[in-house]
C-alpha cells in the first residue's frame, strides 16, 4: 500500500458491533471479564485500550514498522527509550538537539548516572572518538531544531551497528511522510505526534516505532509499567488527523518553499536555514533520505539585533507567535527565549543558534496571503 491509503485505511477497521467506518473513542479505565483472567486481550486501560491500539499500528505502517506504542507526550516516548538504559551506560547524540531533549537528558538522565556526549553529528565519523565499551544508544534528530541541519541516517547506522549500538531517530520534523528512519536501518523511530502526526494543534502525545519484538516488548513494558499512555479522546484525535498527512504535508512543502525563497531573495533577510537550498550544506544527504524538505526554516535578519527579531514577531500576523509546529495553522516561534530556553546560552551560541534566530513553522494557507503578511511585517523593521 502507498502512503495516503496507509494513513487513510492502515490498522483501522470498522467497529464490528456496529460497523461505524470511525474508530470509537472507547471511554473506559478497565473491561469486563467473564471468569479471572479470562478476557478479549483488553483488562486494564493502562495496559491497552482499542482506540489507542488501532493508532499504535496505523502510525507504525505509517513508518514500515512492525510495532508501535503511543505515549501521553512526545517526552514521554523519548523517557521510556532512555529507560531502557542503566547507570553508566553512555548515549552520543547531536549539539542541535529539541530544547526539551537536552534538558530531559542533562537535568534527569545525568542525575540518574546516564552519560551524554554532544556532538556534531552531521559529519558522522566525529564519533568514533566518543565510542567505548558503555556506549549503547545513538540519539539522532534530523532535520534539526531549530537550525535545520540534516544528519545521514545511513552513514550513522553504519557506524554505530559495528560497534552494537541501538539508534533512536526522533522523526517529529520530517513526519513519516517525508523520511522513515527504520527502512535506513535505525531501530527505534520516535515522534512527537502533537506535531505533523497530529497536524491540527490539539493534542499532545508521543510514539515510537520499531520492528523488533524484544525491544517492542520492553517498551511495552515500560509504557504500562510507568504509565505514560494517552486517553482514547487524543487517540481518536490524532487517528483523525492523520487521514489528511499526506495532503497536509504536501502543502507544507510546498508553501515552505516558496516561503524560504522569497525570504532568501528579500534584501532585509539575513540567512535562511532550509534543507531544499542546493547550497545548504547538508542539501544532498537531505535529497538523499528524505522525499521532500517539509515546511519548517528558520532566518535572522540582516539587521541582526535582536530588537528587531521582536519587532517582526511581534507584528507579524497570520503567522502565530507560539511554541509547538506542525499544525495546520503558521507558527512563528523565537527559539533563543522559547523552545531552546532551557538550552544554556554559552552552548546554544556555540551552536550557531543565535539571540535573533526565527523560526517559521509554516502551515496550509494559501501561501500568497503568508507571503503578503511577511512582506508587511518586513517592512516594519
Ligand atoms: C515537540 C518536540 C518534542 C517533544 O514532544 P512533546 O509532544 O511536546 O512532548 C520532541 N522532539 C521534537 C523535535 C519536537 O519538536
Amino acid at each position: 500500500m502507498k502512503f495516503g491509503t496507509k494513513a487513510i485505511h492502515a490498522g483501522v477497521e470498522p467497529d464490528p458491533s456496529t460497523g461505524a467506518i470511525m474508530t470509537p473513542i472507547f471511554q473506559t479505565s478497565t473491561y469486563v471479564q467473564e471468569s479471572p483472567g479470562k478476557h478479549k486481550g483488553y483488562a486494564y486501560a493502562r495496559g491497552a485500550n482499542p482506540t489507542r491500539n488501532q493508532l499504535q499500528k496505523n502510525i507504525a505502517a505509517l513508518e514500515n514498522g512492525k510495532f508501535g506504542l503511543c505515549f501521553s507526550s512526545g517526552m514521554g516516548a523519548t523517557d521510556a527509550v532512555l529507560r531502557l538504559l542503566n547507570p553508566g551506560d553512555e548515549v552520543i547524540t547531536s549539539n542541535d538537539l529539541y530544547g526539551g531533549s537536552y534538558r530531559l537528558f542533562t537535568k534527569v538522565y545525568e542525575r540518574a548516572g546516564v552519560k551524554f556526549h554532544f556532538i556534531d553529528l552531521t559529519n558522522p565519523e566525529n564519533m568514533l572518538p566518543r565510542i567505548n565499551k558503555n556506549t549503547k544508544l545513538l540519539w539522532l534528530e534530523t532535520p534539526s531544531n531549530p537550525l535545520m541541519r540534516i544528519i545521514d541516517i545511513q552513514a550513522c547506522v553504519a557506524i554505530a551497528k559495528n560497534h552494537r549500538i541501538q539508534v533512536a531517530v526522533d522523526n517529529t520534523f520530517a513526519s513519516p511522510y517525508l523520511q522513515n528512519p527504520l527502512d535506513l536501518g535505525a531501530d527505534v523511530v520516535m515522534h512527537s505526534v502533537t506535531k505533523y502526526l497530529g497536524g491540527h494543534s490539539d493534542v499532545i502525545m508521543g510514539a515510537l516505532v520499531v520492528n523488533d519484538e524484544q525491544l517492542y516488548k520492553d517498551l511495552a513494558f515500560i509504557a504500562n509499567s510507568c504509565g505514560a499512555v494517552p486517553g482514547p479522546q487524543d487517540s481518536f484525535l490524532v487517528l483523525r488527523g492523520i487521514k489528511t498527512l499526506h495532503l497536509r504535508m504536501e502543502r507544507h512543502c510546498f508553501n515552505g518553499k516558496k516561503i524560504a525563497e522569497y525570504l532568501r531573495n528579500h534584501s532585509k533577510v539575513g540567512k535562511v536555514y532550509w534543507p531544499g537550498f542546493e547550497d545548504h550544506p547538508n542539501h544532498t544527504v537531505a535529497k538523499k533520505q528524505m522525499k521532500d524538505f517539509g515546511g519548517m526554516l528558520s532566518f535572522t535578519l540582516k539587521d541582526d539585533r535582536l530588537e528587531k527579531a521582536i519587532t517582526f514577531m511581534e507584528n507579524v500576523e497570520l503567522f502565530s507567535l507560539a511554541e509547538s509546529l506542525g499544525g495546520v495553522e503558521s507558527l512563528i516561534n523565537h527559539p533563543a527565549s522559547m523552545t531552546h530556553a532551557s538550552i544554556p546560552k554559552e552552548e546554544r551560541l556555540k551552536n550557531g543558534l543565535s539571540d535573533s534566530l526565527i523560526r517559521l513553522s509554516v502551515g496550509v494557507e494559501d501561501v500568497e496571503d503568508l507571503i503578503q503578511d511577511l512582506e508587511n511585517t518586513l517592512a516594519k523593521v
